[in-house]
């Protein structure tokens, strides 16, 4: 079978509701009314590739807890949003969201190889809907041209890389053509849940613009747990790496899927040692339906004060948020500044021991702006108390 017949094969075999995911796959399996109006709700697919990742087919299974539809989603969850990150209100162009001067989004297609229990933008995945045509892309080349100060387009959806070759290549050519767009993010789960995806032709298509001394392209990736990365997505992260395209990797961390500090170690130590870069730790949005997997923000920072013992450090990434309504990504870091005062900054290491640092002496009076900051935090003389 040639590689193309082989991820589409995988696609026309995906399971598409509860029922039929236990009637071919796993007859152990406990089906809900609550499960199959989830997955009526929200849109379901698991590729035979994600399902042979199961071991144990119930929502303790960190694979099974992903993909699999849970009468929790329909539970109503009072913060929650259709549209968390207010994209609908940040789009200068349709498929385009812009919410920093220097980056845009480009929501490319709605479709997924499996539909994600976690996915904050649940209101266009899954909706059957046109990928972006011709026409689309030309407008949003025009928009890219007129706006020369962004530089760096993430391309999303729905998955990018679901859309055959041609239409990865016409979304790909169309943002090359525009000579102020220097970088090209491919966000894609497809390393996880279709490794079957990464042919040959297809990294070429990814790996072409940098070798015609066009825009760096770099595949996002979207692993959650070590256990995602079987041996055809290890094959799959290769063949990109190998081709010069980078790889950095987004995790979303997800109440009892991951978030202990051994499976996240694991997990990022893994990717470190293929060779791509744990870029992001994402807290759960505030979307609708996923209110079971969110984590208190207390879990995630106690897991990055955690990981900084553990990892080196290209293999830890940022820990985030986007806030709701839109704003732009807030890091997060287990608190090292205990307390600013004049001169000196109290912090605390890994191991929670104290440290005063000083300022250079001057610092005052060449930085006179930074005296508000100064002025309303307290003396760290405190820090002999303590
Ligand atoms: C996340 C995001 C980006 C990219 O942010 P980085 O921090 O550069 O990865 C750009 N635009 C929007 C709307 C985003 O949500």
């Amino acid at each position: 079978m040639s590689a193309a017949a082989d991820w589409r094969r995988q696609l026309r075999e995906a399971w598409r509701s509860p029922d039929a995911l236990r009637r071919d796959r796993f007859p152990r399996m406990q089906v809900t009314p609550g499960m199959r109006e989830a997955a009526l709700r929200f849109r379901m697919a698991v590729t035979p590739h994600y399902a042979s990742l199961v071991r144990v087919p119930d929502f303790s299974d960190p694979i099974f807890a992903q993909c699999v539809p849970s009468q929790d989603e329909l539970r109503a969850a009072p913060f929650a949003s259709p549209d968390p990150l207010g994209e609908v209100r940040s789009m200068p162009v349709p498929r385009l969201v812009r919410r920093y001067p220097d980056r845009a989004v480009l929501l490319a297609s709605s479709s997924c190889a499996c539909y994600c229990r976690h996915c904050f933008r649940k209101r266009v995945s899954g909706v059957p809907e046109p990928s972006a045509s011709d026409a689309e892309l030309a407008a949003v080349a025009r928009w890219l041209g007129a706006n020369p100060e962004v530089d760096d387009v993430l391309v999303s959806g729905g998955d990018p890389l679901l859309m055959p070759d041609t239409r990865v290549r016409a979304v790909i050519d169309a943002l090359s053509s525009v000579s102020s767009v220097r970088v090209i993010r491919v966000g894609s789960r497809l390393p996880a849940t279709l490794p079957q995806r990464f042919t040959p032709a297809l990294v070429r298509i990814l790996a072409a613009p940098a070798r015609r001394g066009g825009p760096a392209v770099y595949l996002m990736s979207h692993f959650n747990h070590p256990r995602e990365l079987a041996p055809e997505a290890l094959r799959a992260l290769r063949a990109l790496v190998d081709a010069g395209v980078p790889v950095c990797n987004q995790t979303v961390l997800l109440r009892g899927v991951n978030d202990s500090a051994d499976t996240l170690e694991a997990l990022f130590r893994a990717l470190y040692h293929a060779r791509v870069r744990p870029y992001y730790l994402f807290q759960t949005d505030l979307a609708e339906g996923i209110e079971h997997l969110r984590t208190p923000l207390a879990t995630g920072l106690a897991l990055m004060r955690e990981l900084r013992a553990r990892l080196s450090g290209p293999a830890i990434p940022n820990f985030c948020l986007d806030p709701p309504g839109g704003g732009g990504k807030i890091e997060l870091s287990p608190e090292s500044v205990v307390r600013r005062g004049r001169g000196e900054t109290l912090l605390r290491n890994g191991r929670g021991e104290l440290f005063l640092y000083p300022d250079p002496q001057d610092a005052a009076r060449r930085f006179g702006s930074e005296r508000a900051d100064t002025a309303d935090s307290t003396d760290t003389s405190g820090a002999s108390r303590q």
